[in-house]
């Protein structure tokens, strides 16, 4: 039931698709990070007065006008509550996400090693924007550490490293060419006979990792090595993970996981602003009239509600408000009846999140853009599309 780093795309899907036919989800956030709260006391805090928040709202007073929705929330709460308080053990974890709608059977908890804004959400499906927004941030990376005698494989994602079972070391390659009365014929042999096995020692750590970066699903790969050894590593890789390299750095072969984390994080951090800038110039390309792109929040709902939305850009962060059909996933920024069903559209308080939720299900890809890009500041949502935009029509 309890799952952690491995979280998955998929895992994302199915959580946005569950939508309750007549209750509420209770969805919670909790930053349960140590390096903040030393204390789990402190975490249990935040996590009551959320708690007590939401059933002033939500049970006691008249948000809610249908009483079972009441006796719903009021058990998920109690639920999450008993919990935490509870069973539950922190253990490395930094940010906590759990999702309960208990008249549905529904209960997924999400233990996630970096942290998590608090918040406590009552919606008629799960608020899946934070986690959307995290998992978005991290990729899976795959760093290996070439040394002409020992190797070393590690996986990073969401801020943590894992070491691949097992160094590989080749007993077999001598340190050097020892000095002496060797005759010059003997010495060249001796040499080609090291580069052989060099040579041999890093294809087989090439075969290890192409097969480390497929299982892992990983889509970048960093090196750790000496600038003698890495340009024979290269050499020897596939040309599929050749292309996927975004940096290296040199550490000692024997150097404790946590520094290779270390390296690996402020390249990924590099990587990922890169990538976003190029997203936000390419959609800036792309806005001019007849475009692959749009900007703004009433643009860009139009789109995703006419199923045209390809990337979906969002500030980080940003929360708008606005109008909703939870029965046909309609979306617009002024309230109005649904075109579908003809019924009035709902409010929501963060129709964003609405959008996260539409766009996951229709297989749209979600990129949050960090907060110092312009674009959070001037746009704050866009969209890269499939097709150009239909002219709008006359009359
Ligand atoms: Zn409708």
């Amino acid at each position: 039931m309890v799952k952690t780093e491995k979280i998955s795309e998929q895992d994302l899907k199915e959580l946005t698709k569950f939508s309750p036919d007549d209750g509420l989800v209770v969805s919670l956030y909790l930053d349960v990070d140590g390096a903040k709260y030393p204390r789990i006391l402190e975490c249990e805090k935040i996590l009551h007065a959320l708690i007590d928040q939401a059933k002033q709202d939500w049970v006691e007073g008249d948000q809610l006008a249908d009483k079972d929705q009441r006796k719903g929330v009021a058990r998920d709460l109690g639920l999450i509550r008993d919990f935490i308080n509870g069973q539950w053990q922190r253990n490395g974890t930094k940010g906590l996400a759990i999702f309960s709608c208990l008249d549905e059977g529904f209960w997924q908890i999400y233990e996630l090693p970096v942290s998590v804004p608090s918040a406590l959400i009552v919606g008629r499906e799960p608020y899946a924007k934070t986690l959307t927004a995290v998992l978005n941030k991290y990729a899976r990376l795959c760093v290996v550490s070439v040394d002409r005698k020992k190797s070393r494989l590690f996986t990073v994602y969401l801020g943590t490293i894992e070491e691949e079972q097992g160094v590989f070391v080749d007993e077999w390659v001598p340190d050097q060419v020892k000095a002496g009365d060797w005759a010059a014929l003997r010495q060249s042999r001796i040499a080609r006979h090291i580069d052989d096995h060099v040579m041999h020692h890093l294809k087989d750590i090439a075969a290890v990792t192409y097969d480390t970066f497929l299982e892992n699903d990983c889509e970048h790969l960093v090196f750790s090595g000496h600038v003698e050894t890495l340009p024979k590593f290269k050499q020897v890789l596939h040309p599929h993970l050749r292309e996927r390299v975004v940096g290296e750095f040199f550490l000692d072969p024997d150097a404790p996981p946590q520094d290779f984390l270390e390296h690996t994080l402020r390249i990924e951090e590099q990587v990922r602003e890169e990538f976003e800038g190029a997203l936000v110039r390419h959609l800036e390309d792309e806005s001019a009239p007849g475009g692959l792109g749009v900007r703004g929040l009433s643009e860009t709902l139009a789109a995703l509600v006419r199923g045209q939305v390809d990337t979906l850009l969002i500030a980080e962060g940003y929360t708008d408000s606005g109008f909703v059909c939870y029965t046909d996933h309609y979306q617009a920024t002024e309230a109005g009846d649904c075109p579908v069903c003809g019924r009035s559209l709902s409010e929501a308080a963060d129709v964003i999140e609405d959008m996260v939720q539409l766009a996951i299900n229709q297989n749209v890809q979600v990129e949050y853009i960090a907060a110092d890009n312009p674009f959070s500041e001037r746009d704050r949502v866009g969209a890269l599309l499939r097709y150009a935009q239909p002219r709008a029509a006359a009359g």
